[in-house]
């Protein structure tokens, strides 16, 4: 439905967007993750033909961005994170005001009445846009996407500044659109994505870093095994220990004793099963192991260890995935202490 092809946008000689890639299926919900100055705005502004690139291609429904603009045009329902509303009409005269202006040609008291449905703003409907809440006005901008029935519906930001009940509502009515339309949803609340998209881009300094099924992200770090030991013994002396014994990739002291017992997390190379090596060689340097278990990565970790540091990135199995890890890590008494934040 939307095909993205090694799209660049520059500033000058500054990249905004370098050599983007990503499809999206017939209604899948993709959600569009990065940080701040990421490129995500620039890459929907594109999609939607608000902003030329600088090359590449971009398709919507088989059409070009650039060369079938119009017809791309029409088959994108935006929504941008500052809903562009007229605060003293009524939802009803502007809807009407949109169906106009979008040269929309289905019957259009029978295509409204269903979008109220749809938004469920009818109770709203002859109420100036000015006296709504946050949540409705959103509702109302979401109603305006959905005019002229586009396949492909983009939405900046959706919840933002929704309070927690406004925002269970509008994730409820995202899954409900993804049922008739492909959606790209901007945030970076993952809580979000994990609750609504069906697979995740995270783009990082204008590059695609991650592109997977949200509930395959985690295979980002497949094989990496987590763990959290309690160790006995001096720190300083086990954490040495630790990042000496092969198979083990990282390890960090938590800020966290139980009595002489000191806790560890320790992530060791994929396919490695570090269990038996670490508990023979922490009995052979008299350093009791009193505790071990084993710790999941979360999609928090994943997203920090994906946009912190690159270049510093291990080997991934997703193609262009790369990522430093212990993006938290603080350095404290010449060692690093991981927060633990699971
Ligand atoms: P995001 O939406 O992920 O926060 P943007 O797409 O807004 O990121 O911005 C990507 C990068 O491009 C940022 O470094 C931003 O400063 C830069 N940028 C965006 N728009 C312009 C512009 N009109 N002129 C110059 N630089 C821009």
């Amino acid at each position: 439905m939307i095909k993205v092809e090694n799209l660049v946008k520059k500033y000058g000689n500054k990249y905004a967007v370098n050599d983007v890639s990503f499809t999206v299926g017939d209604r899948e919900i993709v959600g569009f993750l990065g940080p701040n100055g990421a490129g995500k705005s620039t890459t929907m502004n594109i999609l939607t033909g608000y902003l030329s690139s600088t090359s590449g291609t971009c398709e919507i429904d088989g059409h070009d961005i650039l060369e079938d603009s119009n017809k791309a045009k029409s088959s994108v329902g935006y929504l941008p994170e500052i809903p562009p509303l007229y605060m003293d009409m009524t939802v009803k005269e502007y809807l009407n005001f949109v169906y106009d202006l979008k040269g929309c040609k289905l019957n259009r008291v029978k295509h409204i009445q269903e979008i109220l449905n749809v938004v469920k703003i009818e109770d709203v409907y002859n109420r100036l846009i000015r006296n709504l809440s946050r949540g409705y006005r959103q509702r109302v901008g979401i109603a305006q996407a959905l005019i002229g029935n586009p396949k492909v519906i983009i939405l900046d930001e959706p919840t933002i500044g929704l309070d927690p009940k406004q925002i269970v509502e509008v994730r409820n009515l995202i899954r409900t659109l993804g049922r008739d339309h492909s959606v790209i949803l901007s945030t970076h609340i993952l809580s979000e994505v994990q609750a609504v998209c069906d697979r995740i881009v995270i783009i990082n300094k204008g590059r695609v870093v991650a592109d997977k099924p949200t509930d395959e992200i985690g295979e980002i770090y497949t094989g990496t095994r987590r763990l959290e030991a309690k160790i006995c013994g001096n720190s300083k002396e086990v954490l040495n220990a630790l990042r000496s014994l092969q198979g083990i990739t990282r390890a960090d002291a938590l800020a966290e004793h139980d009595l002489d017992a000191t806790t560890f997390v320790i992530e060791s190379a994929p396919g490695v099963d570090i269990r038996k090596p670490l508990f023979n060689m922490l009995a052979s340097k008299n350093m009791p192991l009193v505790g071990l278990t084993s710790l999941g990565m979360n999609l928090e970790d994943i997203f920090i260890s994906l946009t912190n540091d690159p270049t510093k990135a291990p080997a991934k199995k997703s193609s262009g995935s790369k990522g430093s890890k212990g993006s938290n890590a603080k350095k404290t008494l010449g060692y690093s202490v991981k927060e633990k934040n699971d």
